[in-house]
Parts: structure tokens; C-alpha cells; sequence
């Protein structure tokens, strides 16, 4: 806003949601960010015989163009679509950025992991077009277009370039894939010439998987870019090397809007006891302040982040550690 205001969507989401948002709002607002949030409930309603979004939910993303999101819940099976996968096509969010960062105070077997995924986020796999052909025969359709292709490859190297990384890098299977994830290597060199001080180039899927979890280092000055059910398959990958679900954040970015999340779900074992572990959704957060221009204050919050959990004396379980969501939270705060 021209006051110097920003209002923000919140959607606070399912499970542990509620709990990792108080977090981030209690932090917010001691940092003294110039964030107002606005509050919605996207509880799916029945229009016209359809599952849908409430309006007022797609009304207040569309105004403010940005929005932090809790973990939804999935009903599994019975025909539900996913509410996830519904905000992504309602705001056509076509790009999932996904950074893993290796944080101190936290041991796992690699300790320089600085990694950047971005994931088709509208099609390949997750096109939904599914059928039976015969009894015990079904197919699955892998939609990929040059459109959504174009789009998303063009992100990734504006991306790159955005953040200082020297190299941008498809992974594929286009040796088995040849007309799909062909398509989608050959957009991406041709995208690539727009991009001349980007070093461009590919690695098939399987050797990517291999090569990262022997050694993540020459991943540290890349930006890879794949189709979509290789980015979530592959971040979730990268997520271990630096400690979990717990740690690691998200952005869908759309043209318009863009939609920052956890990686991770709803925690149902866990939610409702103030055992979460904030800090996948306080980093989304963080990155949604970085595409807001607001680095001072992102940057502030962040290095109070780093520094508590390098302290290590406020972690959560999942880390490890005996304390509650909002000690940890207020903790953080101290060191504001
Ligand atoms: P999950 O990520 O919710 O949980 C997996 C495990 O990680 C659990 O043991 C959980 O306790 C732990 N965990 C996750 N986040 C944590 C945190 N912040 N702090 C500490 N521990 C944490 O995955 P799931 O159990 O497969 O899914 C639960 C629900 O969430 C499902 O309905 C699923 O559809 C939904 N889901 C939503 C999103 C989203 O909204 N983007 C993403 C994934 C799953």
C-alpha cells in the first residue's frame, strides 16, 4: 500500500496450521513488519453441484496478491479434490520454488547443503486425467504443454539470475519420456538463448537422485527445474538432507498472485499439543517478504531464526528438543 502497508492473506489452515501461524504473527509483529493479515476460511462449499472455494477467500487473494498458507488436509479417496491443488489452478500458480538450506545447530550427514528446486506446478502427472480402459487396465495421462513449459523454464532462469545463481539445470527423463519430457528439455535450451549469462544444462532424474544425496555441493550454485511429479518427489529428497519437513519452505508463484507455504502437511499426530515445528512456515514466510522487497525486515527474522536454532537450547521436538511452538517463538523474538 502507499502507506507503507501491506495486508496480507492468511490462511491459517488445518491440523498444526493455526499453531505454526500464531508463531509467525506473534514474530511478525515484534519485528514490526508493515503487515496487515487478513484472515480467511477456505472451507470447500458446494456451488452448482461443484466443490469450490469460498469467494471471499479467492476475493481476498486476488486483492492482495499475496498470501501465507497453513497445510490443508486432503480426505483420501471418495473422488475429493485436493483443496492444495484447486488454489494452485484457481490462481494459476505454475511455478513451485523450493530452497533447502542446511541450518546450523542441526547435524545430518552434510552440513554446506544450499540447494533451489522449481517444480512444474499445473500439469505433467498431476493433470488429474485418469481412466480405465478395461477392467484391471487403467491409464494416466502426462499432460505437458509448451505453454506451462515455457512459462515455468522462463521463471526458473529469471529466478536464477534474481538470487545470484550461476547455473540453471533440468532434470528429466527425456532418454524414456522422449516426446513429454522432450518437449520440456528442448523449450528449456530454447529458453536458455534469452539467458546467455546463465550457464544452461540437463541431468537425467535418476542420476540427480544419486549424485545429490552422495555429495550436494556442485547443486549449491544451481537452480533446477523439472516437471512437476519429479520436483515434489526430489524436494522431498532435498528436505532430508537438511533435517526434515519441519525446516523446509515453499513459494508458488503465479503472474499475478503468489502463495507462500510449508512444504509439510496438516501433522494431525501431532496437532493441537504446541509440539510443531514452525520454522518450515516462518521460512515461507520469510520468502514472501523477499518477494514483497521487504529484505530489512526478512533479513532480520531470519538471522533470528538461524541464530535460535544454532543456540540450540529452544528446538522442538522434532529437532530434537523439549520446547513448545511458542517458546521456540519466543525465543526467537529475544533475539529480534
Ligand atoms: P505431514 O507433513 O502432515 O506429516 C508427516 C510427518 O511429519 C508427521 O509425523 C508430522 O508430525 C511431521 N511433521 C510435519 N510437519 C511438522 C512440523 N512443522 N513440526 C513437526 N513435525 C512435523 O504429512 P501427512 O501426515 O502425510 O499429511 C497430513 C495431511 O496433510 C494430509 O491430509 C495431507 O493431504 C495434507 N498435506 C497438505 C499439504 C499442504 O497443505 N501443502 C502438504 C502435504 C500434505
Amino acid at each position: 500500500g502507499s502507506d507503507g502497508n501491506y495486508t496480507v492473506t492468511l490462511i491459517e489452515g488445518d491440523g498444526i496450521g493455526p499453531e505454526i501461524s500464531q508463531s509467525v504473527k506473534d514474530i511478525f509483529s515484534a519485528a514490526k513488519v508493515p503487515i496487515k493479515w487478513e484472515s480467511v476460511d477456505v472451507t470447500p462449499q458446494l456451488k452448482d453441484g461443484r466443490t469450490v472455494i469460498p469467494d471471499k477467500a479467492i476475493d481476498s487473494v486476488k486483492t492482495n496478491f499475496v498470501a501465507l498458507k497453513g497445510p490443508l488436509a486432503t480426505p483420501i479417496g471418495k473422488g475429493h479434490v485436493s483443496l492444495n491443488l484447486t488454489l494452485r489452478r484457481t490462481f494459476n500458480l505454475f511455478a513451485n520454488v523450493r530452497p533447502c538450506v542446511s541450518i546450523a545447530g542441526y547435524k545430518t550427514p552434510y552440513d554446506n547443503v544450499d540447494t533451489v528446486l522449481i517444480r512444474e506446478n499445473t500439469e505433467g502427472e498431476y493433470s488429474g486425467i485418469e481412466h480405465v480402459v478395461i477392467d484391471g487396465v487403467v491409464q494416466s495421462i502426462k499432460l505437458i504443454t509448451r505453454a506451462a513449459s515455457e512459462r515455468v523454464l522462463r521463471f526458473a532462469f529469471q529466478y536464477a539470475e534474481d538470487v545470484g545463481k550461476r547455473k540453471v539445470r533440468v532434470v528429466h527423463k527425456a532418454t524414456i519420456m522422449k516426446m513429454s519430457d522432450g518437449l520440456f528439455l528442448n523449450i528449456a535450451r530454447e529458453i536458455s538463448k534469452d539467458f546467455p549469462q546463465i550457464e544452461f544444462d540437463a541431468e537425467l532424474l535418476d542420476n540427480a537422485c544419486l549424485k545429490i544425496v552422495t555429495d550436494p555441493t556442485p547443486y549449491n550454485d544451481k537452480v533446477l527445474v523439472m516437471p512437476n511429479l519429479y520436483g515434489d518427489i526430489l524436494s522431498d529428497m532435498c528436505a532430508g538432507l537438511i533435517g526434515g519437513l519441519g525446516l523446509t519452505p515453499s513459494g508458488n508463484i503465479g503472474d499475478e498472485c503468489s502463495i507462500f507455504e510449508a512444504v509439510h502437511g496438516s501433522a494431525p499426530d501431532i496437532a493441537g499439543k504446541g509440539l510443531a515445528n514452525p520454522t518450515a512456515l516462518l521460512l515461507s514466510s520469510i520468502m514472501m517478504l523477499q518477494h514483497m522487497n521487504l529484505h530489512e525486515h526478512a533479513d532480520q527474522i531470519q538471522k533470528a531464526i538461524f541464530d535460535t536454532l544454532a543456540e540450540g537450547k529452544y528446538l522442538t521436538g522434532d529437532l530434537g528438543g523439549k520446547a513448545k511452538t511458542h517458546e521456540y517463538a519466543e525465543a526467537i523474538i529475544k533475539k529480534l
